[in-house]
């Protein structure tokens, strides 16, 4: 396995990817938007209408770092069941604007039973993504597990979706990982994974310029190296394709986004 310029046995890519995010986890928001000069939100906003959650629904997001698939998550459900209770009532007990609003002070209330567990292998980030929690107001529907995607900390047939989000490549064991999503959802769960892809395009040259940004801004060549590589070095959308299907999963798609720069995979257990 190449980790920048070194090559490393598969024993110490976790050790090394320990250190990457411990490193840059109080600057990993910033960096992300200014490499992706924002677009990241773009594409974690999409992943979210391709998940369409519903109320209730039982996510687990692992890699789920600071935060921002759970959030998003949380304002989904909250926005969607919140609009679909307000209008009832309206309709059934003639309340008024003002009284239904009282009525759904209590975030609880609005989130009809839906709840993300974030399962992230480094504290330091689950740390940085607790304190972005309390910030932005989310206390219910929410739990932070420290936990390895490859052994999840996990019963079998738990959760309604899992999600993984830019963090499948930085696992030792790809198909492992993917073995336990399989065995973490319920029968007709769904898979989703956001991750860097195969891009059929010249603008891929500008990755060369992350280990730059990475240096000037957080001080910290090595790590952005270690992201350019971990990104030249992932499957293609066919080959990570055929790798979802081994694991188990039927009805496996894919869309690329912008084009191909990211992809995002979708399975069913089924
Ligand atoms: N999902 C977040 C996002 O989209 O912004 C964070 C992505 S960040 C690039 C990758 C995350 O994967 C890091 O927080 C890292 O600690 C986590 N990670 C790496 N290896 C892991 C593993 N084996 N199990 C669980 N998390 C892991």
């Amino acid at each position: 396995t190449h980790f920048g310029f070194e090559t490393v046995s598969e024993e110490e890519k976790g050790g090394k990817v320990y250190q990457v995010f411990e490193s840059v986890a109080k600057k990993y928001d910033v960096m992300n938007d200014m490499m992706s000069l924002g677009i990241h939100r773009v594409w974690k906003d999409l992943l979210l209408w391709k998940m369409r959650p519903f109320p209730g629904t039982q996510l687990l997001d692992v890699a789920g770092g600071t935060g921002d698939i759970a959030f998003r998550f949380l304002n989904y459900v909250q926005a969607q069941y919140r609009g679909k209770q307000k209008r009832q009532l309206r309709a059934q007990q003639n309340l008024s604007w003002e009284e239904i609003a009282r009525k759904y002070q209590d975030e609880e209330d609005s989130l009809g039973g839906s709840h993300v567990m974030v399962c992230d292998i480094n504290k330091e980030m689950l740390k940085i993504g607790k304190q972005k929690a309390s910030a932005q107001g989310h206390k219910a529907g929410l739990a932070w597990v420290l936990g390895d995607a490859e052994e999840l900390p996990f019963d079998d047939d738990k959760f309604d979706v899992y999600t993984i989000a830019f963090g499948i490549r930085n696992v030792t064991h790809i198909d492992r990982a993917l073995q336990e999503a399989h065995r973490v959802l319920k029968p007709g769960g769904r898979f989703l994974c956001l991750e860097f892809s195969q891009v059929n395009n010249p603008i891929v040259s500008s990755f060369q310029v992350i280990p730059v940004l990475g240096e000037v801004i957080a001080g910290d060549w090595k790590s952005y190296q270690y992201l350019v590589e971990s990104i030249r070095r992932f499957p293609c959308q066919e080959e990570f394709k055929e790798m979802i299907e081994d694991a188990g999963f039927q009805k496996v798609t894919y869309e690329s986004l912008t084009s191909g720069i990211v992809a995002i995979h979708s399975g069913f257990k089924l």
